[in-house]
Parts: structure tokens; C-alpha cells; sequence
């Protein structure tokens, strides 16, 4: 077989990083068609010359041309593109076989539809963008005949736990059970949720991620946006969905089957070990993290998510069920609520607490409209932003 073509989308961050580092353990397997980038300059240029993309993108302009002029004179040959908009190219163009969509936030929505438009292998961890395009993303997933692989630790132990054919899901499994670690707040008295600093909230006792994901582990929205990633994952009812809190993070995700038997994913907490699913699927190939050690880790431990005050520590959970109940695009405007109302807690704009207050306020304002196309989940996504940051001035008031 030959190389493996790849685009990464958000190549410097978190799973960016962690991507990069399974492909350089492999380097007769996959080339580097393309990576981008928001505004690092350093880090790009740093895996463009260890790289050799055929294409960088940086979104923010002048860092685009910052890259360019480092890149100049070394004479490799790069093409550096910058904005947005050609995220879509690199995700789609006819040489590339598989799309590695890391970049946060609804902010990936496009580049993955165009990528699942294409056909093209989508390792899917922006599950932001699944969670806004939900229906959408699925159809075009089908229509283009792409491969969506997950890449969310949960949602890879699930698939690998799951039957081969997607058609005998419903009818075996009884239920789906997500783990959650709990994150770093697990034992913590509610009443003092309302001092958590951004620094307090960012330390994940588990794993190292970007600044959102560890914010929504925080508040354990990120397992509320989990639960719907599931649901459009694996096509389920979301009454069939279950959540455990695991502190260990080693059982990553377990599915109950119609005969009461339970199958689950184990391993040490390494995004490198679903990564490296993902890229090597069907096979298995050599992920770089250490083998996981019983003595070490055990006990290991399960509660359930109703017991010890975590609905009251982690209201934002249960909005995951009510937003599926709700109107199509209800998943859209949580997103975006949930967006700003982080970006406004690391701005030291509004408490640790009040990110749930701008997720409700701004759901209860949502007059439902059309969410048949990409054009209206974006007009959706803005009209929600503008909202939710109408309800964190009032808040940042006080
Ligand atoms: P991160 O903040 O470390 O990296 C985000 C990447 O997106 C960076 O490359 C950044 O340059 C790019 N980016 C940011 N804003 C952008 C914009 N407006 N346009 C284009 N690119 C932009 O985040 P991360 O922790 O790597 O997470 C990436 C995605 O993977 C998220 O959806 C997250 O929920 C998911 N995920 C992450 C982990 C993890 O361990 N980090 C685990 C599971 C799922
Ligand atoms: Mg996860």
C-alpha cells in the first residue's frame, strides 16, 4: 500500500500536536498534504520544516505572512494560503485521503462538511462540529460516501466495542454507558463553584488539552456535547445513552449489549491510542503511549452520576437530553452559548457558574428556524453568539 495523505486541521493544537506525533512514528505510512493553524507562527513553521506539507495555512492573515517570510528563504516548497476559506480546499482536495478535523469549535463546521462532501477518511475530534451540523454532517457523511471515524477517547472505545455493520446496533444494545472523569472539581462543595479561577479550572487531573475542552471537562459540559456526539455517532436514542464517573480515566467507554454482557475499551489516558485507531483503521499500528499497567492503576472506581450532589455541582449535563428533546438546532445554540460563555470566563469576564447561566438564558431565548443548510447553521451559530454575549454583558454587570 502506499501513503496515507493527510490534511490536519488545527495541526497546532492539542490533538493537532498529538497527531503529528503517531504520524512521525510511521513515516512509510502517511505524508502531510497539508496543516494549519490559527495564529501560532512559530509552531507551524516548526512542523512545516519537520513536515514538508505541500500547504500551510494560517487563518489570521498576518501570521500567514509572518510564515511565508520564514519559509522564504529556506526554499522548501510550501504554499502558504491564509483565512479561513480555504480551510474547505484542504479538506477536500482530490490528493488527500484522510482528514484529521481538530481545529475547536463551530469554527471547523465547514472544513469538516466539505471534507465528509469529498469523501474523504474523517477523524472526526471536533465534535463541536457534529453537535451544530448534527443531521447535516450525517447526510453529507453519506451522500459523500465518507468514512467518519471518531476520535473523542469515549466515542473510539465505543466503536471499537460495537459490531462491524451499523445495522445491527439498534436492535442488540441496550444501552451505551459514556465515563467521565469528573475533572477537577469532582469532590468539590458547590458552594465555593462560584471562585474557581481559569487557572483552577484548566488543570485536568487526567489529561493535558486545549483551554476549552479543559473548561468544558470543568463544568462537564464537554460530556453533555458527548452525549450528543453520540447520539448522531452511533444513531441512538438518547434514553439509551448512560453516564459514569470513572476518576481513573482508564475504562474509556463501555456498551451493554440485550444479553446484560458489557464491552469495553481500556487504556492509559493518551489521546495518542484513538488517534492512532483512527489513522490505522482497519489495522492497529504503534501509538507511542505506554502500556497500561494494572498494578498501578487500580482500584479503579465507578459512580453514578446521580449520587454525591453532581447534579448540583454539574447542571450543564443534563442539558444534553433536553436539547435532543427539543427543536432541530437546539444542539446549534447550546454550542454557541456554551462557545462564548467560556471564552467569557477565561477573560475573567463572568464566574466559573454563570457559564451554565448564558447556556440556559440564550436557549430560552432560541425562536427556531431552518437548520436544512451549512448557510443556516452559520446564521444560526452568529445569531446565538450574539445573544449569549447579550446575556454575559448583563451578567459581567452584575
Ligand atoms: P486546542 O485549543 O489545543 O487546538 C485548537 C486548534 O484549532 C489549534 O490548532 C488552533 O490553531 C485551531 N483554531 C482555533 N480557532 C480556530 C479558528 N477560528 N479557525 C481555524 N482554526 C482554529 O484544542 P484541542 O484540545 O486540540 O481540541 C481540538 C478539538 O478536539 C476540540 O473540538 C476538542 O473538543 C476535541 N478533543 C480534544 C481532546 C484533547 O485531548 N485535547 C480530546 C477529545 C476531543
Ligand atoms: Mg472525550
Amino acid at each position: 500500500m502506499g501513503f496515507q495523505t493527510l490534511t490536519i486541521l488545527g495541526s497546532t493544537g492539542s490533538i493537532g500536536k498529538n497527531t503529528l506525533d503517531v504520524v512521525s512514528r510511521h513515516p512509510t505510512k502517511f505524508k502531510i498534504f497539508a496543516l494549519t493553524g490559527n495564529t501560532q507562527v512559530d509552531l507551524l513553521f516548526e512542523q512545516c520544516i519537520r513536515f514538508k506539507p505541500r500547504y500551510a495555512l494560517m487563518v489570521d492573515p498576518i501570521a500567514a505572512q509572518k510564515l511565508e517570510q520564514r519559509l522564504k528563504p529556506i526554499g522548501l516548497k510550501i504554499e502558504v494560503l491564509s483565512g479561513s476559506k480555504d480551510l474547505d480546499l484542504l479538506a477536500s482536495h482530490s490528493d488527500v485521503d484522510t482528514v484529521m478535523a481538530s481545529i475547536v469549535g463551530a469554527a471547523g463546521l465547514s472544513s469538516c462538511l466539505a471534507a465528509a462532501r469529498a469523501g474523504k477518511r474523517l477523524l472526526l475530534a471536533n465534535k463541536e462540529a457534529l453537535v451544530v451540523g448534527g443531521h447535516l454532517f450525517l447526510s453529507q457523511v453519506k451522500s459523500g460516501n465518507a468514512k467518519l471515524l471518531p476520535i473523542d477517547s469515549e466515542h473510539s472505545a465505543i466503536f471499537q466495542s460495537l459490531p462491524e455493520d451499523p445495522s445491527t446496533w439498534e436492535e442488540r444494545i441496550e444501552k451505551i454507558i459514556l465515563t467521565a472523569s469528573g475533572g477537577p472539581f469532582k469532590a468539590r462543595d458547590p458552594n465555593t463553584l462560584h471562585q474557581v479561577t481559569p487557572e483552577e479550572a484548566c488543570r485536568h487531573p487526567n489529561w493535558v488539552m486545549g483551554q476549552k475542552i479543559s473548561v468544558d471537562s470543568a463544568t462537564m459540559m464537554n460530556k453533555c456535547l458527548e452525549v450528543i456526539e453520540a447520539h448522531y455517532l452511533f444513531g441512538l436514542d438518547p434514553q439509551k445513552i448512560e453516564v459514569l464517573i470513572h476518576p481513573q480515566s482508564i475504562v474509556h467507554s463501555m456498551v451493554q449489549y440485550k444479553d446484560t454482557s458489557v464491552v469495553a475499551q481500556l487504556g492509559t489516558p493518551d489521546m495518542r491510542v484513538p488517534i492512532a485507531y483512527g489513522l490505522g483503521w482497519p489495522e492497529r499500528i504503534e501509538s507511542g503511549a505506554g502500556q497500561l499497567n494494572f498494578q498501578n492503576t487500580l482500584p479503579m472506581t465507578f459512580e453514578d452520576f446521580d449520587s454525591n450532589q453532581h447534579r448540583d455541582r454539574f447542571p450543564g449535563l443534563l442539558l444534553a437530553w433536553e436539547v435532543l428533546r427539543a427543536q432541530p438546532g437546539s444542539t446549534g445554540v447550546l454550542n454557541a452559548a456554551n462557545e462564548i460563555a467560556v471564552e467569557s470566563f477565561l477573560s475573567r469576564k463572568i464566574k466559573f457558574t454563570q457559564i451554565h447561566e448564558v447556556n440556559l438564558r440564550t436557549l430560552e431565548q432560541y425562536a427556531p428556524g431552518p437548520v436544512e443548510s451549512l448557510d443556516d447553521l452559520l446564521i444560526l451559530d452568529a445569531h446565538s453568539r450574539q445573544a449569549a454575549r447579550r446575556v454575559v454583558e448583563v451578567l459581567a454587570k452584575g
